[in-house]
């Protein structure tokens, strides 16, 4: 066997969490195979938010800069109510103390994926395999093999000492182990629209992140550098195919701006939202991370970020089995990350999704209050930014031993 088959750490995925696995490990001068499925990067529409910790570490990797070059600061978010404009006003300068970025950078997520391509490129440990689908693995004592197909019907075998399944929500590698995936499919399906319409003319005291009641039903608007995202839902009384059509997309949109006949729409994506969590990251010599592990709902836009801090993780304690450590110390890994994924970013971003889709308008308003009043007094405004912000996770995650 040759030395690299011996020593590397097969990484399975090139979204945001395997690239940045893979740059970390080769940091530490580890030997690393990433092997991607797809020819190229993905550029669709997906993560659009950057929590302040997560800026904190891609700073570690120089790809922050970049990042808030590429992307839109946001120091305020809200929770309002359409018909009045009441708001609950979060101002992540009450955090300024807790982190060097106070604030909520929407940018998307294949720009971090571009600029950690670029630096996987440059690196020497790093060996790119695109267009490689993973097909089946198998560990023993000292490594794992993996076996991967390309379009033209070629194969090819790849051993390494380490595996990270950096694979996504629908993880081969989490079937090929027959991991449970537990938790629920939501009900409805969320219409993500993308405009360059300028919503804030017309929406007074808008921010740039905006969780939106309006009378029967709730949107949210994210504002991208030359664009909104505005998250849309069927009406009761329509199937999830006619919301979709584009006339009904338009009165949808004109419900938030009565004043606008039409809208110029760049996009129409529906999605269905899934909480689950596998109960443990490590099995063996193979480590998941990201949403091979754990998915959640996008309310709070804690999901690729979450990946991130477990790939963050888990490359402080690889080295460490590099140079001498027991592998014991892979197990706190899962220790560490699955309990605050679980708790602290499935929890909430439960709650922030059944908050906005709450159709009770006495409800609403006691929730709106309730947000206010947090708000206006200082100390539960900065927990619950902390909180909002994964800090309070990340901290937490650090007193497990
Ligand atoms: C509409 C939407 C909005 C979102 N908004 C936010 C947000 O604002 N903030 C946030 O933090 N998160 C958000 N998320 C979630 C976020 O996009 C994901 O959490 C993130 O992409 C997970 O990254 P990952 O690297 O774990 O997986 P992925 O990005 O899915 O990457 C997995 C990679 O593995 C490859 N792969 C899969 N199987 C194989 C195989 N067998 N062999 C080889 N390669 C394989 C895939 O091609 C893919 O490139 C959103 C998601 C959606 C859908």
């Amino acid at each position: 066997m040759d030395e690299r088959a011996r020593d590397q750490v097969i990484v399975i995925g090139a979204g945001p969490v395997g690239l940045v696995t893979a740059l970390r490990l080769a940091r530490a001068g580890i030997p690393v195979t990433l092997i991607e499925r797809e020819a190229t990067l993905a550029h669709d529409l997906r993560a659009s938010t950057f929590h302040p910790p997560t800026l904190e570490m891609l700073d570690e990797l120089g790809l922050t800069a970049p990042l808030v070059a590429q992307g839109l600061e946001v120091p305020t978010w809200q929770v309002r109510k359409h018909e009045t404009h009441e708001k609950a006003l979060f101002d992540l300068a009450v955090i300024a103390e807790d982190t060097r970025y106070p604030f909520r950078l929407q940018c998307e997520q294949w720009k971090l994926c571009e600029l950690a391509l670029a630096q996987a490129r440059e690196r020497d440990e790093i060996e790119l395999k695109f267009g490689r689908t993973v097909e089946s693995i198998a560990q023993d004592d000292t490594g794992v093999q993996v076996r991967c197909s390309d379009p033209d019907g070629g194969r090819c075998e790849i051993r390494g000492r380490w595996l990270v399944a950096a694979d996504g929500s629908r993880s081969t590698v989490r079937a090929l182990l027959d991991l449970p995936f537990e938790g629920l499919t939501y009900p409805e399906t969320t219409i993500l629209v993308t405009t360059r319409f300028p919503f804030e003319d017309h929406l007074p005291g808008l921010s740039r992140v905006n969780y939106v009641w309006i009378k029967g039903g709730t949107f949210s608007l994210l504002r991208l550098p030359d664009l909104w995202r505005c998250s849309v839902y069927a009406a009761p009384e329509e199937s999830p195919e006619q919301a979709l059509e584009p006339e009904r997309i338009q009165a949808k949109l004109r419900r938030i701006v009565p004043s606008q006949p039409d809208f110029e729409i760049l996009e129409i994506r529906p999605y269905r939202i899934h909480q689950r969590i596998v109960e443990h990251y490590r099995i063996g010599r193979i480590l998941l991370a990201g949403d091979a592990a754990h998915i959640n709902s996008p309310s709070g836009g804690m999901g690729m970020n979450c990946g991130v801090h477990d790939a963050f993780n888990l490359t402080d304690k690889l080295p460490r089995v590099y140079a001498g450590e027991n592998e014991g110390v892979l197990d706190l890994y899962s220790r560490q990350r699955q309990p605050i994924a679980k708790e602290e970013i499935l929890g909430q971003a439960h709650r922030n999704r059944t908050r906005m889709l709450e159709p009770d308008e006495d409800e609403r308003l006691r929730t709106l209050r309730d947000l206010q009043a947090t708000v206006a007094d200082p100390v539960r405004h900065r927990e619950y930014l902390l909180r909002s912000s994964m800090i309070t996770g990340l901290r937490k995650a650090a007193q497990i031993h």
